[in-house]
């Protein structure tokens, strides 16, 4: 992830860039800014920008050996912590985040503006309560206080700091006292549910939400929608860039065609012509289906 992929917060960027070239880069942080306003993308753009060997003035290469670990999300000192469910069989108390590490990257690579819910899904946690566990907080204890393996930097990126519950407190004497060379950036929707003793401890970076002149320029440049639409989505989005992908990804899609069909077929009480679009919508995707219906409960609003 470069920084130049999140659209605008350029003082943000700047003062993160600046931390790194003054080698004052805070022991720990928390990138604070509710659902869709960046903070994860912006942890991964900045911990791209720490390991980078040939940084340029505002961005990571993309080209080092750091980098093309790192933009892959798989810079073995760049450590990642999320909240998650139990894994297969696995019993939950041993299940950790490493586990879950493919579906993460998948998942990164696929809109790293996800919200809970979508992050839930994508690991199939269904009704079960995702959090941080014990076993996360003694093993990130562990990862940090390690040598690093090919950077003289470590990053920790934990992400929603909301499911540590009091577990968190583990983490405390990590946060005062990090290892030399170990950053620890917590990304947080909501700065009521994070542990008191955690939140003192840490300098707060604030993301504010998007304009929507930004979330237009996003949708144009980085997901080919025309000017119009990109505007018309963007007003939709209140400042939510997920929520203005999500609906990007309904107009690239067009399921206007299925909804009619859909409707079409209801009305007549077609048999036939039900069970055709019955086995239409069984040959698309999870995802698409979901969107397939987002697009449906818009249409009516
Ligand atoms: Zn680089």
């Amino acid at each position: 992830m470069y920084f130049k992929n999140i659209v605008g917060k350029e003082e943000i960027k700047r003062n993160l860039v600046k931390t790194v070239k003054s080698s004052r880069i805070p022991h720990a942080q928390i990138f604070l800014g509710k659902e869709g306003t960046g903070g994860l993308a912006m942890a991964l753009a900045f911990s791209s920008y720490i390991m980078c060997e040939n940084k340029s003035e505002n961005d990571s290469c993309g080209l080092c050996n750091q980098c093309i670990k790192s933009h892959k999300f798989i810079h073995p000192d760049i450590h990642f912590s999320f909240p998650v469910v139990k894994f297969g069989e696995k019993k939950r108390e041993i299940t950790t985040s490493d586990d879950f590490l493919p579906k993460w990257r998948e998942i990164l690579f696929k809109n790293p503006y996800m919200n809970t819910s979508e992050w839930l899904d994508h690991i199939g946690a269904e009704n079960s309560l995702p959090n941080i566990n014990v076993k996360e907080c003694n093993d990130i204890i562990h990862k940090l206080n390690m040598m690093s393996y090919e950077s003289e930097n470590k990053v920790l990126v934990l992400w929603l700091p909301e499911y540590l519950g009091t577990e968190g407190n583990r983490l405390l004497k990590l946060i005062e006292e990090p290892t030399e060379n170990t950053y620890i950036i917590l990304v947080s929707e909501n700065q009521d549910q994070i542990l008191q003793t955690i939140l003192s401890r840490c300098q707060l970076v604030k993301l504010p939400s998007f304009e929507n002149e930004e979330i237009s320029r996003f949708l144009e440049e980085q997901m080919s929608i025309p000017y119009d639409k990109a505007n018309q989505i963007s007003n939709q989005a209140d400042g939510n860039i997920n929520l203005a992908i999500n609906i990007g990804k309904n107009e690239v899609n067009d399921y206007s065609e299925l909804l009619i069909e859909w409707l079409r077929a209801a009305f007549r009480s077609d048999p036939i012509q039900i069970n055709k679009w019955i086995a239409e919508v069984s040959n698309l995707n999870k995802d698409e289906q979901k969107n397939f219906f987002e697009y449906g409960l818009e249409f009516e609003e």
